[in-house]
């Protein structure tokens, strides 16, 4: 066993001033925006540059420690806890913008860069790179590739693996690989490129990445409707997509929501709605016209109780500000939630919306939904009190129920916050043992000895089951 003290040596030597293993950083790092999964850390490490972070993995590999690298930390599946100890690498100080090829169309980042910062430099070149999560004023690069982020311009942008073109990638044994060029065409090989994008930290981790970028459109503007039905909601987003209208984004958020962004951030709606529906538009005046009119007339079809049409940039951007406040405002309802990402074929979406009231109602729990459900899916989020051992326990089987019954209807239990250490137990119900052992695999040629974010992804072994909490057995 490595002596702490001398770790503490090692890592110094390499990453001088920061490395901490203060007690406040050490409780800072031990979780997520999950919350109430928790590791406790022995160091934690803010490196400043790829040779850095070689040598910390060489040196966790050689005495094998676990490494968690780690972005903003806001991931919703436990996906940067320190389940086994360890050091944290957090890459906040990897944070510059290194290039931008106006000719390419393609931008090299560092890991930590935040997404919505690169995009505000963008701007600047009339360029923008499309997927926004929810969290995109938070969330870094090295986070967001690494769980695959979706957000909510998926609908019409894809999500993170659609836009990275190559990575700079430590391996677990320390060797560094180069997984692509600026190349808009590449089949030179297996696709190590879009394996890395999502593996979540397990395979190696990520010092820079090749992005493309594409033009800035004139205009985003958007259309709100409120309906008396989740269904109707989810239908309206359906016609939309069907007749080829194209928007950028097609969200629902039902009347929970609605009201705990309304205390939270203000937020007006008709009193007898049970959802609200929004849309993003984007192009130059003429088609962002024509776009929003062809929805309107199918919100009338629908029976929308209101509908209106967000005209400005600035009424754009405060649209899309309540939206995103949704996962804070829950807390004015309870104060513990788990926040879950299944996805649906398209066709089996209503069908989804209503066994999660049949789950709310048999476990008595509150579970306000939103979601990108243009494309599939939806986050019922489960608050409960964690004060509150019953209601506690009710709320996550609620969840357990909620992510059989998406692979029931052919789902997934999660289409863009990754397994992390929340979901380990679906891995083998979703995927079966062949290819669960394949991944095995996978993980131990990139990293033999197992030391990149252990304890994600995979079930947990029988051993690490037994001392599991209640709250993620199955
Ligand atoms: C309010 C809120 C809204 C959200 N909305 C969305 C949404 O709309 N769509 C969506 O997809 N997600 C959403 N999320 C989930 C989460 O924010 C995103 O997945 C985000 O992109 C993660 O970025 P991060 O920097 O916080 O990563 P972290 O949470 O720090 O890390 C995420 C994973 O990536 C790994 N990782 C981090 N950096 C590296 C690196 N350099 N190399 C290798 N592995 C690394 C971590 O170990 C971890 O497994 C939301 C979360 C919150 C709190």
């Amino acid at each position: 066993m490595f002596l702490s003290s001398i770790l503490k040596e090692s890592l110094t030597k390499i990453a001088g001033e920061n490395v901490s293993d203060d007690i406040a950083d050490l409780i800072a790092y031990s979780t997520d925006a999950v919350g109430y999964l928790v590791g406790k850390p022995e160091f934690i490490v803010w490196p400043i540059s790829n040779d850095q972070v070689v040598e910390i993995v060489k040196l966790a590999n050689r005495e094998k420690i676990p490494i968690v690298p780690r972005g903003a930390g806001s991931s919703l599946a436990g996906g940067c806890t320190p389940k086994k100890g360890g050091i944290v690498l957090d890459f906040s100080k990897m944070n510059r913008i290194l290039e931008i090829d106006e000719k390419n169309l393609t931008v090299w980042v560092e890991p930590g860069v935040v997404l919505a910062k690169l995009n505000e430099k963008l701007a600047k070149y009339k360029l923008f790179f499309p997927p926004t999560p929810a969290s995109d004023s938070i969330a870094t690069f090295g986070g967001s590739i690494n769980t695959n982020a979706g957000g909510l311009r998926a609908v019409k942008y894809g999500v993170m693996r659609d836009w990275v073109l190559g990575m700079e990638v430590i391996l677990g044994t320390g060797e560094i690989i180069n997984t692509g060029r600026k190349l808009r065409k590449c089949v030179s090989g297996y696709d190590i490129n879009s394996l890395i994008v999502g593996s979540e930290g397990t395979l190696g981790i990520v010092t820079k990445a090749l992005l493309k970028v594409t033009t800035l459109p004139e205009f985003f503007l958007s259309a709100v409707a409120f309906f008396s039905s989740l269904k109707e909601a989810g239908e309206c987003i359906y016609e939309v997509i069907r007749r080829g209208i194209g928007p950028t984004a097609g969200e629902i958020i039902d009347k929970i929501s609605l009201e705990a962004v309304s205390r939270f951030v203000g937020l007006d709606y008709p009193e007898e709605c049970e959802a609200m529906v929004l849309f993003e538009v984007d192009g130059d005046k003429e088609e962002v016209e024509k776009k929003l009119n062809a929805i309107r007339s199918i919100f009338e079809e629908k029976n929308a109780i209101e509908h209106k049409v967000a005209y400005t940039p600035e009424e754009n951007i405060s649209v899309w500000a309540a939206r995103k406040a949704a996962y804070p405002a829950y807390f004015t309802i309870k104060p513990g939630q788990v926040t879950e990402d299944i996805t649906v074929p398209l066709d089996k979406f209503t069908e989804m919306i209503e066994k999660i009231f049949e789950v709310m109602k048999k476990y008595d729990v509150t579970i306000p939904m939103l979601g990108h459900c243009a494309d599939g899916g939806i986050h019922p989020c489960i608050v409960y009190d964690p004060r509150d051992k019953d209601e506690t326990e009710r709320a996550h089987k609620a969840a357990h129920e909620i992510m059989d019954i998406a692979l029931e209807l052919d789902g997934t239990v999660t289409g863009e916050h990754g397994i992390g250490e929340l979901k380990r137990n679906w891995l083998l119900d979703e995927w079966g043992p062949v290819l669960v052992r394949l991944l095995k695999e996978i993980k131990k040629i990139f990293d033999p000895n197992g030391i990149l974010n252990p304890g994600k992804i995979f079930p947990p072994e029988e051993e690490e089951k037994s001392s599991q909490t209640d709250f993620i057995i199955k």
